[in-house]
């Protein structure tokens, strides 16, 4: 079982090959905080979540870096908006990012550097590129990235001169060129007022700030020394930022390779891209004051990642009635200390269930496949844990470590039933013994003293199935 993964630039899955010797790098493009984080940035943020973890249980060492971009044009007016200094506005802005992010129980990146604090990585790698005559000032002082110096610029985008608008392009001496981009913007004829806004840096070529793209191939060689192995983010930021980041990179140090592009696709709310800039999207500290973070995280793991998410209510309450019923399902279970489980012999359904598991996960993180053999597993429980509690109990501790590798499963499974409003946590006892008392009767030919429980059941919500041997409950 190899894991393979969709590389974005080669267009196909690709094995991945990595020794357990070395540290995988994975670069995340992060946030730009000027404003709160919401759902397109959860199921970005929430997919790369689970790509470190998994590579973690497969015995692999990560540095994960995420970096925040606290200086952008988006930033600067917002803050004037709100009549704050920049710093202080983009600082809060990512506090507030980091709380949303804990609240969904994302891992902490290794490195979370901001672009403010990158400044002199930035300027190094642009003077690295002007020196290797792949960046040049321009009449008005700005440095642009000169895209001819770069063969083999679209290649990941793929998008060819053809298809670009009109406003991509620029004619010189009659040849089409893909438009040169911004390294370094120069702000020397800003007002002194402005000056005192802290957005600005001297630099070797006056006062100015970074553009956009820099920051990431400045940030990513200085933490990924050897280069990237995943480079990650949302499908939007392929073209133009990512594109323009691999001829950066690339144009800085030819030595520095960038193994496996990584790309969520984009979530659609109302019919439309979820964006800030359209108005059209739920913040993440909204849903999450509604639902669970791990009902959140696991509607998302339902749509595979490269795929178009339609965020829908509806199927985002089915997905949580889901996760009850498997919560339900180790509720009823008590986990076997690992002394038992060493003395069960028979392992093929615990093997079947692990295989299913982990053909899903290597198949370019087939979650919507992973969600599937979660609850066919929880169902399969269900179906034995009278009649075979040990294999029961066995495959309870299965699915908790297969949840655990997803970041699910992680409350106990009363507090969660609770918080999710359900009956369960606070009757399961009553329930208990109700089905006890039951059965007694049963044994003992009592018929209408057990109809009488099995009414009383009724009325907490819960179904009694009689099979010849054993009676067994579900919830309504
Ligand atoms: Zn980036």
């Amino acid at each position: 079982m190899v894991l393979k993964i969709f590389n974005s630039l080669t267009k196909i899955k690709e094995k991945f090959f990595f020794s357990y010797k070395k540290i995988i790098n994975i670069y995340v493009c992060g946030v730009t905080t000027y404003d709160f984080c919401h759902i397109g940035h959860a199921r970005t943020f929430l997919f790369f979540d689970i790509v470190i973890r998994y590579l973690q249980s497969l015995g692999y060492q990560t540095n994960y870096i995420r970096n925040i971009t606290d200086i952008d044009d988006k930033i600067i007016h917002r803050a004037q908006m709100n009549h704050e200094k920049v710093t202080n506005f983009s600082w809060r802005m990512a506090s507030e990012m980091k709380k949303d992010f804990y609240a969904l129980g994302l891992l902490e990146p290794n490195y979370e550097p901001k672009v403010t604090e990158s400044i002199s990585d930035i300027i190094l790698v642009i003077k690295k590129l002007i020196d290797n005559k792949c960046a040049y000032v321009e009449k008005n002082g700005d440095i642009l990235f000169s895209i001819q110096s770069y063969q083999k610029y679209g290649q990941l985008s793929r998008r060819l001169l053809s298809c670009f608008h009109k406003q991509n392009l620029e004619t010189l001496n009659n040849r089409i060129l893909f438009k040169d981009f911004v390294l370094w913007k120069n702000c020397s004829l800003v007002k002194q007022e402005d000056k005192i806004n802290e957005s600005i840096w001297m630099s070797p070529w006056g006062l100015g700030r970074p553009g956009w793209h820099i920051e990431c191939s400045a940030i990513n060689h200085r933490y990924c020394v050897n280069g990237i192995d995943i480079h990650g983010g949302g499908i939007d930021l392929l073209f133009p930022h990512h594109e323009n980041e691999l001829a950066q990179s690339f144009c800085i140090n030819q030595n520095f390779p960038i193994r496996y592009w990584m790309h969520t696709g984009m979530v659609i709310l109302n019919k439309k891209k979820v964006s800030k800039s359209l108005n059209n999207f739920i913040t993440i500290r909204n849903l999450l004051l509604k639902y669970h973070p791990e009902v959140i995280r696991f509607y998302f793991l339902n749509t595979h990642y490269r795929h178009p998410f339609y965020y829908n209510e509806k199927n985002l309450i089915s997905a949580k009635k889901i996760l009850i019923r498997i919560y339900r399902v180790i509720l009823k279970n008590h986990v076997i200390s690992l002394k038992d489980a060493v003395n069960y012999q028979d392992n093929s359904v615990r093997n079947n269930f692990k295989k299913q598991f982990y053909n899903a996960m290597n198949d370019d993180f087939n979650t919507p496949n992973v969600c599937s053999v979660l609850y066919n597993l929880s169902k399969y429980i269900d179906k034995i844990y009278l009649t075979n509690i040990l294999l029961a109990r066995l495959l309870v501790n299965d699915l908790l470590s297969f949840g655990n590798i997803l970041g699910l499963f992680t409350s106990h499974p009363k507090k969660f039933l609770f918080k999710n409003n359900t009956t369960d946590s606070k009757n399961l006892s009553i329930i208990n013994e109700l089905m006890e008392l039951r059965i007694y009767y049963r044994h003992t030919k009592q018929w209408s003293q057990a109809d009488k429980i099995r009414k009383k059941l009724l009325t907490l919500g819960v179904i009694i199935e009689d099979k010849k041997n054993n009676s067994k409950y579900r919830f309504i």
